[in-house]
């Protein structure tokens, strides 16, 4: 992808975070989680929740390392700073301790899967505090899968600790539920996605404007990892500062302008017309999805300008673009 050749690591790895602090945006969890260490109240089993790329596997690699830390004169406890350098962190962080099982719900989904967990729960742990099983996508286990799971949740050895990870909530039985520590993980506010992206590429020596971070950011809809993908791309395509023309091309969105003309087309219905500059941008690389991802966003936007007319300010850098929506990618979801 670069000139650095092998030694390239992909951006969304290298700043994987490591502790709570590297996690932005999930304040709320990380206070409750501190708190709770801090109060020898730890859980025995945690699920979190959110869309993909907001840290689910991530933040269960952390709490299992804030376990499992011992520190690096190893005499420490449970912490929520784990220190990232004693064996226990470093074997997590690289994914092979042998006493943190790390599972994909999706591609295990049997009963005979969790069996074999079940049974190993009442061996101590190896080298560690505690015995971790992080599962994935735990929604998609079979039923008999999560009634052979829950009698070792309702009774689980205290050397055991559960770290479940799902995008869908709602097809996780509540009895399963009703025995876990829930975190929604949120979806990260486009500022502050901004910020992290701005301060990776510093970090990378990569020049770009503001103005491409902000269309970053609207197409990662709060996903720090998706983000910090685009942002690899955008910054490998260009040579010297990229440009928000740029990430437009590569994110296959049709000029700002455009798009606007489109609407109005539509809006008083000039289908003919309207089907004409779709046809355009399609010619010029636009990705239709996105088109019409603007043209809701749009209308989005101007709804809230007829019920809450404060809200509709417009940014001096982009006068094309309102504020409510660049800043509320969730937001605009409500009018698709
Ligand atoms: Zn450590």
């Amino acid at each position: 992808m670069t000139e650095t050749g092998q030694n390239y690591q992909v951006l969304a790895r290298k700043y994987r975070p490591e502790t709570f602090a590297d996690l932005v945006g999930q304040d709320a969890m990380v206070r409750t989680l501190k708190n709770a260490f801090a109060a020898d109240r730890i859980a025995q089993a945690f699920i979190m929740t959110g869309i993909r790329g907001t840290g689910k596997t991530t933040t269960a690699r952390i709490i299992a390392k804030g376990l499992n830390c011992i520190g690096a004169d190893g005499k420490g406890g449970p912490t929520t700073e784990p220190c990232g350098v004693c064996e226990h962190c470093v074997a997590i962080s690289e994914g092979r301790h042998v006493d943190v099982m790390e599972m994909d719900a999706a591609s295990r989904t049997g009963v005979g899967d969790i069996r074999e967990i079940i049974e190993s729960v009442h061996y101590r742990a190896a080298s560690a505090r505690y015995k971790i099983y992080i599962i994935d996508e735990v929604h998609m286990l079979s039923t008999s899968a999560f009634n052979a799971l829950l009698k070792t949740l309702e009774e689980p050895p205290p050397h055991v600790k559960f770290i479940f990870a799902t995008t869908e909530i709602r097809k996780v039985p509540v009895t399963v539920l009703s025995r876990c520590q829930r975190f929604d993980l949120r979806r990260i506010e486009p500022e502050v996605m901004i910020a992290l992206l701005s301060k990776i590429a510093t970090r990378e020596g990569a020049e770009i404007t503001e103005e491409a971070l902000a269309l970053i950011t609207r197409a990662a809809e709060g996903s720090a990892r998706d983000a910090t993908s685009l942002l690899d791309q955008a910054i490998s395509h260009g040579a010297g500062e990229t440009t928000a023309p740029q990430v437009r091309a590569m994110l296959g969105l049709a000029d700002r302008g455009r798009v606007l003309d489109l609407f109005d087309m539509v809006l008083r219905g000039a289908a003919a017309e309207a089907l004409t500059e779709l046809q355009a941008q399609y010619a010029d690389g636009a990705d239709p999805l996105a088109v019409l991802r603007d043209l809701a966003e749009i209308t989005h936007w101007i709804s809230i300008i007829k019920i809450t007319p404060r809200r509709s300010r417009t940014r001096p850098s982009d006068p094309t673009r309102p504020v409510a929506v660049r800043n509320s990618p969730s937001a605009c979801r409500c009018a698709l």
